[in-house]
């Protein structure tokens, strides 16, 4: 087995860019505002970022060449995306931020000739931001996707939509929706989901209130959104219909592997102004940094990301081959939010009351990566999908015997 962990010319030059422009341009930015994009200019902000980052030629690595982008595939956003998320503002600025990183490479793989053109377009040259309204308040779709409850109906020319869903990413200001409705079985039932896209300026679409959420460095909030007898086009269907939730899988196993990218980064950026700290900081007669309890935890952080990065690369390398990587994306995704965490968590008691105060990086550090054990799959979900399939192919192998 040929194992070759260099990366090709032209990435290694996109990652050396990518470093430079997050450190000399997006860091003093984030710096400056706290890392709250709403408070630094939100949508304009956001504009006025990827100005700059077209003019450093890092800008979409991710998408299509068709589209104006770099077209890497996973294993080669991993180390481009990981400088990117050095700063909580650096997705933003390469249009690499979630859901529309997400939703770009889903629409790259779905979407027919005319929605690439009508939404993929741009989405993929930051003229537009997007949203994916999955979640819904209880009794609805939230670990459990089948208990999906909006609906979609037959209508005369296409469908009519109507449910709520919540904690929609960037809803408030987005030029799209990719909306999750049920078009046929019952709340419970697997399949029946279908995948359709509306201009956010469709009569039958509000917006409601912001949930107030830790975290402050995506543009356009954690919103409810409301369909009330929103009548779309038969051509509005992504995909084909009732085959939702199999799409869904293609947007969620690279869009868990792209948030373990640019929480990876956030991390290492913790660490390095810890590792900083304790470098210089005296006390007891020594460095705080040659002290053992201080080593074991800069040790352990350095255990983390490394076996962060290790998962990741195993799961982008199956998701290159076009495997569907669920094992191995649950897995890489389970254990980077927890390690990622702790990698923050360790960073700010190791800087002491200076950890957990505004003068460093650290506080606001830890508010972004903790809800990253809840989306994309709660910690729980994918240990107990895990256990499922290593308990059933066990079952499997008793019975052959
Ligand atoms: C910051 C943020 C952004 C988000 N953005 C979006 C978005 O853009 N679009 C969208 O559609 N959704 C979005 N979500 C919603 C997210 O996908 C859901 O929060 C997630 O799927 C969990 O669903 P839930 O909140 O309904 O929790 P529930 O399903 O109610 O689960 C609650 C808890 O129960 C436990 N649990 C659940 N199932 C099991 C199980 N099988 N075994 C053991 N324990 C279990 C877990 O601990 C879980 O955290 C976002 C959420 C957050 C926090």
């Amino acid at each position: 087995m040929a194992i070759d962990l260099s990366l090709p010319p032209e990435v290694q030059a996109l990652v050396d860019r990518t470093r430079g422009f997050i450190r000399e341009h997006v860091l003093p930015l984030e710096d400056a505002h706290d890392g709250d994009i709403t408070a630094a200019g939100g949508d304009r902000f956001r504009v006025e970022l990827q100005q700059a980052a077209r003019d450093a030629g890092v800008f979409a690595p991710h998408a299509p060449v068709e589209y104006g982008g770099h077209g890497l595939g996973m294993c080669d956003r991993a180390p481009v995306f990981e400088e990117a998320g050095y700063s909580l503002f650096g997705p933003t600025a390469l249009n690499i931020a979630a859901p529309d990183e997400g939703n770009v490479h889903m629409l790259a793989h779905i979407a027919n000739p005319e929605q690439k053109q009508r939404y993929l377009a741009p989405l993929a040259h930051g003229e537009v931001r997007s949203a994916f309204a999955m979640t819904e308040p209880a009794p609805g779709a939230g670990s459990d996707p089948s208990a999906l409850a909006t609906r979609a109906v037959r209508a005369e020319g296409g469908w009519r939509i109507n449910g709520t869903k919540y904690f929609i990413t960037g809803a408030d200001g987005a030029g799209f929706f990719i909306i999750m409705a049920r078009t046929s079985g019952e709340p419970g039932q697997r399949g029946g989901a279908t995948m359709f896209l509306a201009p956010a300026d469709t009569p039958g679409i509000r917006v409601g209130r912001h949930l107030d959420t830790l975290d402050r460095s995506m543009v356009g909030g954690h919103c409810e959104v409301f369909f009330e007898d929103l009548l779309v086009p038969e051509s509005a269907v992504l995909g084909e219909v009732d085959r939702g939730f199999e799409y869904a899988q293609v947007r969620l196993g690279p869009a868990r592997m792209t948030h373990v990218m640019r929480w990876l980064g956030a991390a290492r950026r913790g660490h390095d102004v810890a590792v900083a700290h304790v470098a210089q900081r005296e006390g007891f007669g020594s460095r705080l940094g040659d002290l053992g309890m201080i080593q074991k935890m800069v040790a352990d952080n350095e255990i983390d990301i490394a076996a962060t990065r290790a998962l990741l690369t195993r799961a982008c390398w199956e998701l290159d081959r076009g495997e569907p990587a669920a094992n191995a994306t649950s897995i890489a995704k389970t254990f980077a939010a927890e390690a990622i965490f702790r990698i923050v968590d360790r960073s700010m008691q190791m800087c002491g009351g200076l950890g957990v105060s505004g003068d460093l990086p650290l506080a606001r550090l830890s508010r972004e990566v903790r809800p990253f054990r809840i989306y994309d799959g709660p910690s729980e979900v994918h240990r107990w999908a895990i256990a499922k399939r290593a308990v059933g192919a066990a079952k499997r192998a008793l019975r052959e015997q």
